[in-house]
């Protein structure tokens, strides 16, 4: 699909960024370049629309890039997942494992009513840590995962794995 090459081209390999020894695929060229931006929203809204979500829930930050233009091609809400302490009303919290240590994702007490079809977000899944510990916020509260959406796949890192049985979109796989 020349569309998929046209993303592919615009997306930049930085190398050792934020550490030595990781190569960080960069989506702001394709940011950038309006008719690319355009195209990826597209591609996702046409794999996603088959899914039926009724809401996206886009994880910070880059995932608020494509969730939510995304939400508006598919014409339904935008929920955002952040990292702790930036909701200001009654929040949810999920922890998950880094490397070292521990982070976490929060979403708003009262952003899904029961039985919510989302579809969750983000840039690039890579370990796909963040994205599991977003899928078991939304179910906590209430909402039913009916896909997980990602401009980019790290395949050599198994993430979607960790979300199967969910169906996984990628525009491009590394
Ligand atoms: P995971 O939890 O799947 O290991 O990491 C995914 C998170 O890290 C995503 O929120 C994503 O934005 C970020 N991330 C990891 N690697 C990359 C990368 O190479 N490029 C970009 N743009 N984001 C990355």
């Amino acid at each position: 699909d020349p569309r998929v090459d046209l993303i592919r081209s615009r997306i930049r390999d930085v190398a050792d960024f934020p550490k030595p020894g990781i190569l960080f695929r960069d989506i702001t060229p394709l940011l950038s370049d309006g008719v690319a931006f355009r195209t990826a929203i597209d591609l996702l809204a046409e794999q996603a629309r088959p899914l039926a979500p009724e809401v996206i829930v886009g994880i910070e930050s880059r995932g608020f890039l494509f969730g939510a233009p995304l939400a508006t091609a598919l014409g339904i809400g935008f929920v955002p997942v952040r990292k702790p302490g930036k909701l200001p009303h009654a929040t949810t919290r999920e922890e998950y494992d880094l490397e070292y240590g521990t982070d976490a994702v929060e979403m708003h007490s009262d952003a899904l009513s029961h039985g919510t079809r989302v579809l969750v977000v983000d840039d690039v899944i890579a370990t796909g840590g963040t994205a599991r510990a977003t899928c078991k916020l939304v179910k906590r509260l209430g909402g039913e995962i009916v896909g997980a959406a990602f401009l980019i796949e790290l395949t050599f890192l198994d993430g979607g794995a960790k979300l199967a049985p969910i169906p996984t979109i990628a525009l491009v796989r590394y």
